[in-house]
């Protein structure tokens, strides 16, 4: 019981978190607004106006970060459940994040034994995947193979997603999730993983770590299947498979 009310306890920071998520987009656009007043002085020079220039870009690109990680998550919640097959979304995703992963050679492999319904959000559940998968790919700056593969049986579908990347210390895994916590400096917002494993949560399904420093990881997820595959699929055995894009 105890830890359930601790997990309620996490569930209400949470909601919250929208309003400490406004304040974290706020600062930046103030002060780059406070730049660009500054900018509108003529007499400026052109170093200082290149300086001004750049420093809102960067605060531009903080918030826009902020806005990515937690995109969808912030909307209200409007009891959008829909039936959605798990395959195509991953799609969608793996597509719209190939020219970072082109941009870090990272090579891109996906396998689906079957395709799976599951009900919910479909938004939401595209926010989670593209932050996880974002992770991933940012883990291998250097190059490295994306896995994203399906398995599924009578009643739940299997999600990994798995990198070659940096990997993470039994302390990183640990602090996975926890709001602001990154590794990535100026790069990072620590909202991706929390905002994920809320998603993920509110859609009743898990999510497992196990990773290596040096070597990679691997987040593997499962959710319930929608009563609706035994209708459309009872008589699939099909093996449904894209290798490379
Ligand atoms: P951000 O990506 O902005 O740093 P996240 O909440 O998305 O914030 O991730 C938090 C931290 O978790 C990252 O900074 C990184 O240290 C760690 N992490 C998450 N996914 C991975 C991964 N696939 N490989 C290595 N580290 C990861
Ligand atoms: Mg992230």
């Amino acid at each position: 019981l105890r830890q359930r009310l601790v997990k309620a306890e996490k569930l209400d920071a949470v909601e919250q978190m929208g309003a400490a998520i406004s304040h974290e987009i706020r600062n930046p656009l103030t002060s780059a607004m406070g730049f660009l007043q500054l900018l509108e002085d003529d007499l400026l020079d052109v170093k200082k106006q290149k300086q001004y220039l750049s420093i809102m870009k960067e605060e531009l690109a903080t918030a826009e970060k902020v806005i990515q990680d937690y995109l969808t998550f912030s909307k209200p919640t409007m009891d959008s459940i829909e039936v959605f097959e798990v395959q195509e979304e991953l799609g969608k995703i793996l597509k719209l994040l190939q020219p970072s992963a082109n941009k870090n050679s990272v090579k891109v492999e996906s396998e689906y034994t079957s395709l799976s319904l599951i009900e919910g959000d479909r938004q939401k559940f595209h926010q989670c995947f593209v932050n996880v998968v974002k992770n991933a790919i940012e883990s291998m700056p250097n190059g490295g193979d994306l896995s994203v593969t399906t398995h599924s049986n009578a009643s739940h579908v299997t999600i990994m997603i798995q990198d070659t990347g940096v990997g993470m210390t039994k302390e990183q895994i640990e602090r996975l999730g926890e709001p602001y916590y990154s590794t990535k400096g100026d790069k990072g917002t620590g909202l991706g993983v929390m905002v994920a494993n809320s998603i993920v949560k509110a859609m009743k399904g898990t999510v497992h770590v196990k990773s290596k420093v040096g070597v990679g990881s691997i987040f593997t997820f499962t959710f319930q299947l929608s009563n609706k595959n035994d209708k459309i699929f009872s008589n699939q055995d099909s093996h449904y498979a894209t290798v490379g894009r």
